[in-house]
């Protein structure tokens, strides 16, 4: 690593992770780092680029990384803006190089491919180090979604308690718990395991720039950066949002697709829905003998997030329904 996280001051360099491809026989894969510190305070790690087709977050920390002076911080900041580099430069959700997606490999291997070894650096060197993880990703190429702040599950009652507060200081137009159906190898639930309080988002997606969800992903950043105690508290903006939480209920939140075919959606996303309720088409325009098949929702809800590309093949997620969170607030 290029950067001293001990240092006073503002560095931007690179954790070098020596890489031996065909066409580069002692070369290094390079990710970015920069750390911002200043005296006695909570460090936080903000990620983008876990996923390397989503960009309001990867767009935000790089300005954070520019605009921030050492004396407006109060502790430490370690500002990663595309932690799966090469994912990020090809502009995909996996990694080109060994195929993983890196959100599904943690806590890593330090003796792994190249994304393991990413991941296994920043759950070893890292997360020890810090006392609070924000992950920013947006839908990705293949779903348009809510700009939203999320909650990852934890069997910590007081971290989860601790979690709920931060999330709802990023004040994104949702807030909503996320468990990945009790998917392990996130950041953000090594993060958790790791004791460390976490938000994440989902900030729109269509593999595009929105421009409302990006100034959603600043403003929220600084929000919980102030809630943390590293930036003034007087960053803190005026709350928008009445707090109301949601959740993903479980696999009865997606819609799949069931044939292979061309989606037609019903309904916009923030569309109120129910269960039973006809979602969407699947047609088959290459025989038009054979009549389309419609999907149902599962659940009552909000639509959350409904795929972009209309070409689907079977278990596609088609779409997404947030309900009312039914666990504990307190
Ligand atoms: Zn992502």
């Amino acid at each position: 690593m290029t950067v001293d996280p001990d240092r006073n001051g503002k560095q931007v360099g690179f954790i070098m992770i020596p890489h031996s491809p065909h066409d580069d026989a002692w070369g290094v894969t390079r990710i970015p780092i920069a750390v911002i510190k200043n005296g006695e305070g909570p460090t936080v790690i903000l990620e983008g680029g876990n996923h390397g087709d989503e960009y309001e977050g990867p767009i935000t920390i790089c300005d954070l990384i520019r605009e921030l002076d050492p004396g407006q911080v109060q502790g430490r900041l370690i500002l990663m803006p595309a932690n799966n580099v090469h994912a990020v430069i090809a502009g995909q959700r996996t990694s080109p190089v060994d195929g993983l997606n890196f959100n599904r490999t943690f806590p890593g291997d330090p003796r792994g491919t190249i994304t393991q070894q990413i991941s296994a650096f920043i759950t070893d060197h890292l997360y020890p180090i810090a006392d609070a993880f924000i992950d920013l990703h947006s839908g990705g190429s293949s779903l348009d979604i809510i700009p939203s702040a999320i909650v990852e599950p934890t069997t910590d009652p007081g971290l989860h308690r601790r979690n709920l507060a931060a999330v709802q200081a990023f004040d994104a137009p949702m807030t909503v718990v996320i468990s990945n159906l009790g998917e392990p190898r996130t950041a953000t639930a090594a993060a958790c395991l790791a004791g460390l309080v976490t938000v994440g988002t989902e900030m729109g997606g269509g593999g595009t720039v929105s421009l409302e969800a990006l100034e959603v992903c600043r403003r929220g950043v600084r929000n919980v950066l102030a809630h943390h105690g590293v930036l003034p508290l007087d960053e803190i903006e005026p709350r928008r949002q009445d707090g109301q939480v949601l959740e993903l209920p479980g696999t009865s939140a997606y819609v799949f697709a069931t044939a292979d075919g061309i989606f037609e959606p019903l309904h916009s996303n923030g569309t109120r829905v129910s269960e039973g309720q006809p979602a969407g088409r699947i047609h088959f325009t290459w025989d038009p003998t054979r009549p389309p098949e419609t999907l149902h929702y599962a659940a009552d809800g909000i639509l959350y997030g409904r795929r972009q590309p209309g070409r689907v093949r079977p278990g596609n997620c088609c779409l997404v329904v947030a309900a009312p969170y039914q666990g504990s607030l307190s």
